[in-house]
This record gives structure tokens, sequence and C-alpha cells, in this order.
């Protein structure tokens, strides 16, 4: 019956529980009071932002939706950005052409996920994506770069921090503006992402660096919270849990955004973002694309509705 305590569901209604339970509504850094606030954990930045990874992860990579067809699909809104994976320069042109406002790169730290992945070594990928990210720069459309399998590969299993922090700093130096380090098949624990991080610290600004995990393990949000311990506040996260990966056979989602941001509203860290209304989006993106939800916090919210 998800992960309401019995007690809390039999004496709020949906509704209540939407309004009043701690974590469910706005940024409750407000309402804290002092003495919950003197006892919040140390190290966290005051603000986090979150990158949905949804729309990418979840429709693009998982259903193989061209990006332009996607592009085409949705209702752009000035001041957002939509960012588009392009694996190289022809890739990249025609995400221009579709309206992309901002790109993304992937590359790999393990050989043989980029060789299936991608088709080509890390280094011949980080050729590719060095012309595309160029091409961006001089067209003033920011870069962020992904390393896919920074704390574990498929075919590879272990990975070391060091390949991880080569080729981070390969993308960084190539003028990606942000890294985002993905547990792709979700295997991290908070020891090996602290260990992972550690390496990859020395050689980038923790302000460049986000962290993507994936929840195959149940260790997606134990992961995040050892990261913004570290200094980290920028997280990737899916509507619902959305997606997958289609070359890590068995890895489940990337984290839910919903329960991503019940657990930093109940940090006390501000993320600008309104549960109730991603609720809402899951909701609607799991109808049509017909699955359930990954996010524990809408499975709670939605058994406490039925009650
Ligand atoms: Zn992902």
């Amino acid at each position: 019956m998800g992960n309401v305590p019995s007690a809390v569901k039999h004496c709020l209604s949906y509704q209540q529980l939407l309004r009043e339970h701690l974590w469910i509504g706005d940024s409750v850094a407000g309402a804290l009071d002092t003495a919950q606030e003197t006892s919040q954990l140390s190290g966290l930045p005051e603000y986090v932002k979150i990158v949905e990874v949804g729309p990418r992860d979840g429709l693009q990579n998982e259903k193989m939706a061209d990006h332009t067809e996607v592009m085409k699909g949705i209702h752009q809104y000035p001041g957002v950005r939509y960012p588009v994976l392009t694996p190289n320069l022809q890739g990249f042109h025609r995400a221009v052409a579709a309206g992309a406002t901002e790109i993304s790169v992937f590359g790999a730290a393990s050989e043989s996920f980029s060789k299936r992945n991608i088709n080509c070594s890390i280094e011949e990928s980080m050729e590719k994506f060095e012309e595309v990210v160029k091409s961006a720069r001089h067209m003033n459309i920011p870069a962020r770069g992904y390393v896919s399998c920074a704390l574990g590969c498929p075919y590879e299993g272990n990975i070391t921090p060091q390949k991880v922090t080569e080729v981070s700093k390969k993308l960084y130096g190539m003028g990606c503006y942000e890294i985002s380090l993905g547990d792709t098949t979700g295997v991290g624990t908070p020891g090996s992402m602290k260990r992972m991080l550690e390496s990859v610290m020395k050689e980038i600004p923790s302000s460049a660096l986000a962290v993507h995990c994936h929840d195959t393990y149940g260790q997606a949000l134990a992961n995040i919270l050892t990261a913004l311990q570290m200094g980290i506040n920028v997280v990737d996260s899916a509507v619902s849990g959305l997606g997958g990966c289609p070359y890590a056979k068995g890895a489940s989602g990337n984290v839910a955004t919903e329960d991503l941001i019940y657990m930093l509203n109940g940090l006390g860290l501000n993320t600008g973002v309104n549960l109730y209304k991603v609720m809402e989006a899951g909701d609607f993106i799991c109808k049509a694309v017909n699955k359930t939800t990954n996010s524990k916090v809408a499975q709670a919210s939605f058994n406490a509705r039925l009650e």
C-alpha cells in the first residue's frame, strides 16, 4: 500500500495530504522552526536545481523517437530550455533546425558501453563531440555533457573513478557547461558515489557537476543525498521515474522527480518546483504511454486517494 504510514493514511484525505503533509507541499524551508532547522544535515546546498530528463530518457531514448518528432510535438515556452541528444554534427544541425535550445552529448566511462551504445570508442566519441560542442558554442547554444556508467558498467562491471574523471575532464575541457555523472545501471552506492566524486571534483568544480541516478538497486536517493552533502546541487530526475536504458538490460528507470522533490522538501531545500504539479504531469504521461508510475510518492498519494 505505498509508503505512507498507515496512521497518516487513515487520518488524512488525499487533498489534506497534499495540503498539510510536511513534505508534499511547496518547499517547506520557511515553515521549518528553528529547532528543525538546526537539526538539518550538514553540508547541504540551499538550492537544488532539478534537471528533468523524462522527455529525453523516457521518450526520446526509451521509445527511440526521433528528436525532430518530439520537438514538433511540443509547445515551446519562452525561457524554457529543450535539450536534445546530439551524437554527431548531423544530429546537431537537425536538432537546431527543429528548435533545440540546448544540446547534450552522451559519453561513457566504459569502452564496451561506448561501443555498444554509440558504436565507437571513447576516443572516437570525444572527437565527434568536440565538433558538436564547438558548433554549439559558435551558435551560443549551451552543451551539456553526460558520462554514462560512472558507477559501473553492464559489460565491464567496475569502472574506476580515474576513468570517469578522465572522460569528464575532456567533456568539460571542450566546453560543456555542465557534466552529468550517470549511474546508468543504478548499481552505485553512497560509497562508490563518494569515491567517484572525490576523484572528479579534483579536476572539475562542483558547480559544473550534476548527478544522474537510476534506482535499479534502490540506491538512487541515498546516492543523491551523498552527492548533495559533497557540494553538488544539480540533480537529474525523470517524472514518474520514466526511462531505462535499451543498452543496459534490467536497468530500471531514473529516480522519480516526485520522490526527489519529496526528499528535498523534507530537507528544507529549495527547488522552485511544485510537487503537486509534477505529480499531475506524471499522472498524465503515465496514462499517455500506458505505464504505471515508478514514483513511490505518486503511488502512496494515489493509494491514499483511493481510501
Ligand atoms: Zn537516465
